[in-house]
């Protein structure tokens, strides 16, 4: 049974690769809840987010969006991300992926510009909407009202795993056009190493943003845990 479910799981994954955006996930067995992360790299075509240094913020994004993926998959979560290369996914194309999957948890991922003696951080950020409760059907635009409180969780959950890996937190509320369409428990994450203006293109952040996924990946892992929580019906 696990072999015939790896294999219908790598022809999910090569059917997925011809797409503008990728399901990895295995069947959900049956009488298991599902569990979900999608991972919306943000930009990505003719919009090339913010230049760090000679990289657009939207090949950094790309490349955390693949390096999380992996950490998730190694720990048996089921990823679905929005882009899978560098092309043009618009904000209402990006929620309607995580809205149709019904996702546990959605990560919108950022990595920010050049930050002159602040140190390394991550921002996490929720959706400026006001929380709203019941509202059916959740109004497009607006459908992360309803989602506010667990957002709001979620984004404490990752908190929690980022300050237990030494890493500086900042969070805060913000109008996200990729998130207050979501209809799922979405933080957007936007990543900020020690990129001095002046050493941009030399400074290396790969240690930083390692230890930025695997604190990521293990927060996921904790909200898997508590089922309670992430639950994918409209609270
Ligand atoms: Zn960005």
């Amino acid at each position: 049974m696990a072999a015939l479910v790896r294999s219908l799981w790598l022809l999910a994954a090569a059917a997925a690769a011809c797409q503008p955006f990728a399901v990895t996930q295995a069947p959900p067995a049956p009488g298991t809840a599902r569990f979900v992360v999608v991972l919306d790299a943000a930009h990505g075509g003719d919009d090339l987010g913010a230049k760090l240094g000679n990289q657009p913020e939207k090949d950094m994004t790309l490349a955390l969006s693949v390096k999380l993926r992996s950490l998730l998959m190694a720990r048996g979560i089921a990823v679905v991300t929005t882009r899978e290369s560098d092309v043009n996914v618009d904000t209402d194309r990006r929620a309607e992926i995580a809205n149709r999957t019904r996702a546990a948890a959605c990560l919108n991922l950022h990595e920010a510009p050049a930050s002159a003696n602040n140190g390394p951080a991550v921002h996490l950020f929720l959706s400026s909407l006001p929380a709203a409760k019941d509202v059916r059907p959740a109004p497009w635009r607006t459908a992360q009202s309803a989602w506010i409180e667990r957002s709001t969780a979620l984004a404490g959950v990752l908190n929690a795993a980022l300050t237990q890996a030494g890493v500086t937190v900042t969070l805060g509320r913000t109008p996200l056009a990729a998130i207050d369409s979501m209809t799922c428990s979405a933080v957007a994450v936007e990543i900020a190493p020690e990129r001095p203006a002046e050493a941009e293109d030399a400074a290396d952040n790969s240690g930083f943003e390692t230890k930025v996924m695997e604190a990521l990946a293990a927060a996921l892992v904790e909200w898997r845990s508590d089922g309670g929580q992430f639950g994918e019906q409209q609270p």
